[in-house]
Parts: structure tokens; C-alpha cells; sequence
């Protein structure tokens, strides 16, 4: 050690010389530098200097703080510096009003008065678990002088309006991920009119869109609802929001923009042609099953994997959506060399690397997999039935299928998934499976957050998301090689694994192929999820921890993904019949693929 610390002599502290050079400006200036550099390891030193200085130590968030905070936020809306960054200097932000609280409060109690810019209420809707994009936002809206009041996720509207009520908010803000989540909000929407609210709502989240808010939610409420698409857009909209002068205008514009959309989506799909039910499963995707003969499965029925080792998964992770849950655009591993992006996106995946050691190292994460192989066989139209062995006597469980009816020029078939099993006659084989990551991620979370570190709890929720679907990745890998064993000399390079270009599939319920949800909890009933790998459903049907993929496997050579695409009436009241649920039920489960509005 000695002889090493010989070569390195004298570097050590020439660099740390010229870091440390901004620490010698004026007080104000190390807490600007520190909030846009986003260090926090000076902030409270700098803090109590200031502080010391003042009168009211509100005067050091509205002085210095947000002097700095607006030039992060200038940066930020020029395009000048990105999510990571500024989330990095919330955490900076964070830290020093955690330090100034106590100070305020005594400030806030002498003489009443003291109070941030407007306050906005968010949450993730009733069933959802999601909630990264909303944390984002929250983080964005904090460092602009909102106040945010997060109520996390899986919130009912009730509390949601209530709480707004109660602490006197300006915004309500929604959030979600699952298409079950629209409905819920178009029922938040509905609610608020009803209770003849008039706090603006906005809407956010994947599964959310601006025709959706259009078409389905604005319609509703009579209050001003926008849909916001990115955390970077929150600002401005929250600021026209909760400003007496610009906020009537702004909603109008609002409005009248969606009446606009509303009209014309409503005129395109007028436009588009379906075809019955019936003619549909005419045209469906034909396989010459006597020609076919289905792999045997090495390994049936079922598999656990318990504890899998989080150091092979990192591997199979595909970084490409873990940069752009950061808002940060472009493919890796070419983002890390981006003109623009580039040196964001590397000092981003450096922090993460680090995470990810740490996460090993301490085994602060956990990941399970459970899955299976049944014989299985097309029963009817677009059920395949699931039975007990080899013997195909007993039907242990049943899953459902939705077909196309959208027409198709001549040659294009309507697909369901069903038609990729053979029919009774032709021995076949479904899979299934549920992975998560999210083991211990609750823990983690939490001791970010009682550290004001919002900028770890994303990452830790980012990278749990990315161990789950690199888990979901090596499993079917596992099981086209290993379990099923049909892809035994199958040699893809990563890349190729991230492009799916091996053989069979695995469509995940709620996804385009297959949008029905509740599909999940026969899935879940025969792997015994809950039991083996300890992940649950909410009432929407999302997982629970929210670091968990599940789906079928496919492995038909043919099999490919699609989107189904708007269902006519004949064909929901055939699915409802065929699952033992009500048309009613049925409709609000699948409304974004109805092409009718259901009484
Ligand atoms: N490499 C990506 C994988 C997730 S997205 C990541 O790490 O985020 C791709 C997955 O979404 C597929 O494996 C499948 O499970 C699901 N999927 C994609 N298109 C689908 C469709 N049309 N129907 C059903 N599931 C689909």
C-alpha cells in the first residue's frame, strides 16, 4: 500500500485544491454553486451561515435558495441541463429546507404569516402502484416553491378530494400507469363534478394521453382538466394554474383545444371499419396444425427461483428505458457518446452502476421468478384451456383471448392469441411466469427518503424496474433453452435478446395483444405468485411491489405480438359470457378497446 501511495502523491490534493476553489466565494454563491451542481455536502454549513445573516430564515429560501433554484430551472426549460441534474439539485434544495424547518416553524409561529407558491396534491389513482413519474414531477413542482402534498399510490378518490378540500389545495394532479387507471380517473373527474369542485385536474402517466383526457375525462368536469405530458411541462402549467390573472384564460384555451380533439378523434373512428366477431374468427391466423408438431416441454409444470442472483441480471438489463425514465432520449449504449445528452446520460449511468453494486454487495434487493409450462389446447374460438397433465382430461384452468375485428386487407388475418395453440387433437403447451425485483425495495425507499434523497429513491425504483424486466428477459431465455428446451443452441447476443429475436413470445396481460387485465388473476391463481414469489394484485390488477413483470410464453414459431385494437359489441358480450362476467363489467374493463360506447 505504501508503495502505491507513492505513485499517487501530491494528485490527490491537487485536484481536491481545485475542486474545493468555490468554496472561498461568498456564501451566497457556494449555495448557488452548490444547488446547480447539485452537491450537498456543504449545504448545511452555508445554510447556518446565511441563515445567521438574515432576519427570517424564510429570507433564505425566497433569497438565495430560489435565486439558485431559478437558475436550475431556467437551465432546465433552455434544455440546458437535464432531469438527473435537477432532480440532484432538489435533493440539494431538499436537504437545506429540512434544515430550515425547525427555524421556520419557530419564524412561522412568532409572527403567522410565511407560505409557498401554491400547492398542488398528487397521487397515484385507486389500484395503481406506480408512481416514479409522479415523484418526478413532485420533485420538479418542489424546487419550483410549490408545495407538494404526495399522497403515494393506490389512492381512492375519496381521500383524494378530500384532502384537497381539507388542506385548501390549488392543483390536483393524477397520476397512473395501467389502463384500469383511466377509468378510475375519468371517475375522480366525475366525482369532482358532482361535489361541484373547481380545482383544475391534471392528468399524467403512461397510460394516459391527450386524446384519452380529450376525449374521455375533460368531457366530464366542468373544472379545467389538462393533460400533462413530462415533468418539464408541470412547471409552467402549475405556474398558469395558480395565477388569479393567467389561470381562467389558460383552462379555456385548454378546452376548447380538447372539444377540437374530441371532435376530430371522434370523426376518425367513425371513419375506421369493423368487421363481426364471427367473420373475424373466419379470417383468423390459420396454422396447418396437422403439419405442426409442438416441442414437449424437458421440464413441465412448474419452477421457482428464489433469491436469483442479482449479478446475472445485470446483464440482461436493457438501459434504453432506464435513460428515458430520466427524460433522457436516445438509445444506449450510443446516449452515453451523445452530443447533447451524452455526459448526462454517463455521469447518470455511473450513479447507477454504483447503486446497482451496492444494491449486491448489501443484497438490498431481492429477486424471485416463478414460472410454467402446461399442456394446453385452443378450445373454441379464442380460449385455451390449461389441463392437469399429459392426459388433457382435466381443464385446470381457462384463459381467454380477444380476437381483431378491425378489417384487414386482403391476406392480413385477424389475430388472437389463441390462434398460435393447437387445437384438442394436437398436443400443445402455454407457459407462464411473474418475476420481481422489488424484494426490499420499500426499505430502501424509505431510508432515501427520511434522507431527503429523492434523487436515490427514483434511481433505486428506475433500477428495480430494470432487475425485473432483466429477470422476465433471462427467464424466457431459461425456459426457450432449458425448461421447454426448444431453443436449446439458441446463442443471442444481448442486443439481440433485448430485440426479441428468438423464437415465441411473451405477451403480458394489459399489454396491446392482450388488454384485459383481470386475465392476470388466473395467471397468478395457477403459479401460486402470491405464495412463491410474495407479489399481489391490486384491485385494478397491478402488481404489487410495482417491480414485477408478468405474461404468457408463446412458442410458436409464428407467434408475434400485435395490438388488438377497438372490439365491436358481439364480441365483448361472447368474452363476458365466456369469463362469467357481466357485460357491464366487462366494458369498464376493456374501455379503451371498445369501438361503441356502452350505455
Ligand atoms: N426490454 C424491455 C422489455 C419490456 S417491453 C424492457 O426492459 O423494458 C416488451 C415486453 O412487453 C414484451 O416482452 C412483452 O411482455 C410485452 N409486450 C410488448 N408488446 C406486446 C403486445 N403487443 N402484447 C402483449 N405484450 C406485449
Amino acid at each position: 500500500l505504501i508503495d502505491l501511495a507513492e505513485q499517487f502523491k501530491g494528485r490527490g490534493r491537487k485536484q481536491g485544491g481545485a475542486n474545493l476553489e468555490w468554496r472561498e466565494k461568498p456564501v451566497e454563491e457556494r449555495l448557488s454553486y452548490s444547488l446547480v451542481k447539485g452537491i450537498v455536502d456543504f449545504i448545511e454549513v452555508d445554510i447556518e451561515e446565511v441563515r445567521q445573516v438574515k432576519d427570517k430564515p424564510l429570507e433564505v429560501i425566497e433569497g438565495p435558495l430560489m435565486d439558485g433554484m431559478n437558475v436550475v430551472g431556467d437551465l432546465f426549460g433552455a434544455g440546458k441541463m437535464f432531469l438527473p441534474q435537477v432532480v440532484k439539485s432538489a435533493r440539494v434544495m431538499k436537504k437545506a429546507v429540512a434544515y430550515l424547518i425547525p427555524h421556520i416553524e419557530e419564524e412561522k409561529r412568532r409572527s403567522g404569516e410565511g407560505g409557498p407558491a401554491g400547492k398542488v396534491l398528487m397521487a397515484t389513482v385507486k389500484g395503481d402502484v406506480h408512481d416514479i413519474g409522479k415523484n418526478i414531477v413532485g420533485v420538479v413542482l418542489g424546487c419550483n416553491n410549490f408545495e407538494v402534498i404526495d399522497l403515494g399510490v393506490m389512492v381512492p378518490a375519496g381521500k383524494i378530494l378530500d384532502t384537497a378540500i381539507e388542506k385548501g389545495v390549488d392543483v390536483i394532479g393524477l397520476s397512473g400507469l395501467i389502463t384500469p387507471s383511466l377509468d378510475e380517473m375519468v371517475d375522480v373527474a366525475v366525482e369532482m363534478e358532482r361535489r361541484g369542485m373547481k380545482l383544475p385536474l391534471l392528468i399524467g402517466g403512461a397510460t394516459t394521453s391527450r386524446v384519452h383526457t380529450a376525449v374521455k375525462i375533460a368531457p366530464r368536469y366542468a373544472g379545467g382538466t389538462i393533460h400533462v405530458l413530462d415533468a418539464s411541462r408541470s412547471v409552467p402549467v402549475v405556474q398558469k394554474l395558480i395565477s388569479e390573472e393567467f389561470r381562467g384564460d389558460f383552462i379555456q384555451a385548454y378546452k376548447y383545444e380538447y372539444e377540437t380533439l374530441a371532435e376530430q378523434h371522434g370523426q376518425r373512428q367513425s371513419t375506421k371499419r369493423y368487421i363481426s366477431y364471427e367473420e373475424a374468427a373466419a379470417n383468423s391466423f390459420a396454422v396447418d396444425w396437422d403439419k405442426y408438431t409442438a416441442p414437449k416441454p424437458v421440464r413441465g409444470g412448474q419452477t421457482m427461483l428464489r433469491n436469483f442472483p442479482i449479478e446475472t441480471l445485470v446483464e440482461y438489463i436493457d438501459w434504453t428505458p432506464f435513460f428515458r425514465t430520466w427524460e433522457l432520449h436516445g438509445r444506449y449504449p450510443a446516449i452515453l457518446e451523445d452530443k447533447v445528452v451524452g455526459e448526462q446520460a454517463t455521469s447518470l449511468f455511473a450513479d447507477a452502476n454504483k447503486m446497482l453494486q451496492q444494491i449486491i454487495d448489501r443484497k438490498l434487493l431481492k429477486a424471485h421468478g416463478v414460472c410454467g409450462i402446461w399442456s394446453a389446447n385452443r378450445a373454441g374460438r379464442d380460449d385455451v384451456e390449461v389441463y392437469r397433465g399429459e392426459g388433457r382430461d382435466q381443464v385446470r384452468t381457462t384463459f381467454h383471448f380477444l380476437r381483431q375485428q378491425n378489417e384487414k386487407s386482403t391476406g392480413q388475418p385477424n389475430y388472437s392469441l389463441a390462434d398460435f395453440i393447437a387445437p384438442t387433437g394436437h398436443p400443445d403447451y402455454l407457459g407462464g411466469f411473474a418475476v420481481t425485483a422489488g424484494d426490499g425495495l420499500g426499505k430502501m425507499v424509505a431510508d432515501f427518503e427520511a434522507d431527503h434523497d429523492d434523487y436515490k429513491s427514483i434511481m433505486a425504483k428506475a433500477l428495480a424496474d430494470r432487475l425485473a424486466e432483466a429477470f422476465a428477459e433471462y427467464l424466457h431465455e431459461y425456459v426457450r433453452k432449458t425448461l421447454w428446451g426448444y431453443a436449446k443452441t439458441e446463442n443471442l447476443e444481448k442486443e439481440l435478446l433485448i430485440r426479441e429475436k428468438y423464437q415465441g413470445i411473451r405477451p403480458a396481460p394489459g399489454y396491446p395483444a392482450c388488454p384485459d387485465h383481470t386475465e392476470k388473476e388466473l395467471l397468478f391463481d395457477l403459479l401460486k405468485v402470491e405464495e412463491s414469489i410474495g407479489v399481489s394484485l391490486t384491485e385494478s390488477y397491478a402488481m404489487w411491489p410495482a417491480s414485477s413483470v408478468s405474461g404468457f410464453y408463446f412458442s410458436h414459431p409464428e407467434s408475434r405480438y400485435f395490438g388488438l385494437g377497438k372490439i365491436g359489441e358481439d364480441q365483448v358480450a361472447d368474452y363476458a359470457r365466456r369469463k362469467g362476467m357481466t357485460i357491464a363489467e366487462m366494458e369498464r374493463w376493456l374501455s379503451p378497446n371498445l369501438n361503441y360506447e356502452p350505455d
